[in-house]
């Protein structure tokens, strides 16, 4: 038998086996995703603090004993994950911390967090024989799908919504996929992948529904306890759209305090954009069904009016005992401004959303001046220059070429410009 003992239901406990190739549980339809169980004991056999010292693996394939994905299974060559982490002083008494760090998965192959799990898709897809893989996307799960396939030679049919940004765009066409652009929304462009899939017999890489995928995402957890010496802050905040990412985080976190590799389990604190937030608004009220919204905010990456995971992101967050937060697009300007002039680290929209959450956590309470906290910066800000640029209006001097101009601009701003140095 292999590393997977069984997939479970997230709502009705259904189990199936591996072999049975089932993506969404058959009892209860489209909502029952389901929840890859691992032997653990067999993986606390192969992954534990000493095979880590000795693995030189310096991809997120070092934790593949808990990955669904066998060591001889072809894969993508990639370096997908052990992507950097900073301690960001000035960034943290900004806010008003005792610390924060920040995980930059913006340093992925396709600059964000996805490629951890479109990897692990393009692996199973490989392993199935898969002749074309597909997935809807906002965006990065796009670019992720088409770069990880693309080095693989798996050819890609790619769904996304005409608001896509350019720059994730021209990544789509650069790595070959087939792109169909739907004059419509997410929602729109994930019901015809999924309806293609099954007419065409495409691997279906969507991760609302498909159970391995959150696989590769935990991955990012793993990493953040790894290189924080097993020590993890009070708290981690990741942004949310479907919801699969702040599952996946919580999966992982879980599944190395199961192993005992860590000895206390972080808050989660989810952020959705105050224009996209239907998660939040289950959290906040406790309805039983979340209402979808039709999504208006420029943090494309979550403007997810449908959350196809809401439930998992749900129980992640009340099982941590943390807290959603909304923020405005305003505020998400503002933090990708700090984040970069503070930290040096460029995020799009939707990745500086977490760092927004962090200032509003803090500003409510959530957070004290005592708390730690590790904000996950899930996609890089090259994929959404106009947003940058509209972060940082009226920050650059357009001058005549003339000395004398800059000058006029050095004087009027001595304080600012003056350092020791000159
Ligand atoms: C996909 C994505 C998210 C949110 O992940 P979900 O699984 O949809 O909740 C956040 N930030 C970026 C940059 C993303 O691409």
């Amino acid at each position: 038998m292999g590393k997977i003992l069984k997939l479970v239901c997230t709502l009705c406990g259904a189990e199936y086996q591996e072999e049975e190739n089932v993506l969404t549980c058959k009892h209860c339809g489209q909502q029952g995703i389901l929840d890859v169980v691992y032997d653990y004991e067999k993986a606390k056999a192969e992954l534990n603090r000493d095979t880590l010292l000795e693995n030189r693996e310096l991809s997120h394939w070092r934790y593949i004993a808990l990955m669904p994905v066998e060591a001889d299974n072809r894969r993508p060559p990639l370096r997908v994950g052990w992507s950097p982490l900073y301690r960001c002083e000035s960034l943290s008494s900004t806010i008003g911390l005792s610390s924060l760090y920040i995980k930059d998965d913006g340093q992925n192959p396709t600059n964000s967090l996805k490629d951890r799990a479109s990897s692990v898709g393009v692996a199973r897809a490989l392993r199935r024989g898969a002749k074309a893989i597909t997935c809807a996307s906002t965006g990065n799960a796009a670019t992720s799908l088409a770069g990880n396939a693309a080095s693989v030679g798996l050819r890609t049919f790619i769904f996304v919504p005409e608001r896509v940004p350019e720059a994730k765009l021209a990544q789509l066409l650069v790595f070959g996929a087939d792109v169909f652009v739907v004059k419509g929304s997410y929602e729109d462009a994930f019901e015809l992948s999924m309806k293609s899939a099954s007419s065409f017999g495409w691997y279906n890489r969507n991760s609302g529904i498909n159970p391995y995928l959150v696989e590769g995402k935990k991955t990012v957890a793993f990493e953040i306890c790894e290189q924080l010496a097993w020590q993890l802050p009070d708290w981690v905040a990741i942004s949310v759209g479907d919801g699969c990412s702040i599952a996946g985080v919580w999966k992982g976190l879980k599944e190395f305090y199961n192993l005992g590799l860590i000895s206390h389990l972080p808050h989660l604190l989810g952020v959705q954009a105050e224009g996209s937030a239907p998660i939040y608004t289950v959290w906040e009220t406790g309805m039983e069904e979340l209402e979808p919204v039709v999504p208006q905010t420029l943090a494309d990456s979550i403007a997810v009016g449908t959350p196809r995971n809401w439930r998992k992101a749900l129980r992640a967050v009340c099982e941590s005992d943390g807290k959603f937060v909304k923020v405005t697009d305003d505020e998400i300007l503002s933090a990708m401004r700090l984040l970069g002039s503070k930290c040096g680290v460029f995020a799009e929209p939707a990745a500086a959303a977490s760092i927004a959450g962090v200032f509003t956590a803090r500003r409510q309470g959530i957070l004290s001046s005592h708390s730690s906290v590790i904000a996950i910066i899930t996609g890089n800000g090259l994929k959404d220059t106009h947003s940058a640029i509209k972060a940082c209006k009226g920050k650059a001097h357009f001058i005549r070429p003339s000395f004398n101009e800059i000058e006029n601009i050095i004087q009027k701003d001595s304080k600012n410009f003056l350092t020791e140095d000159t």
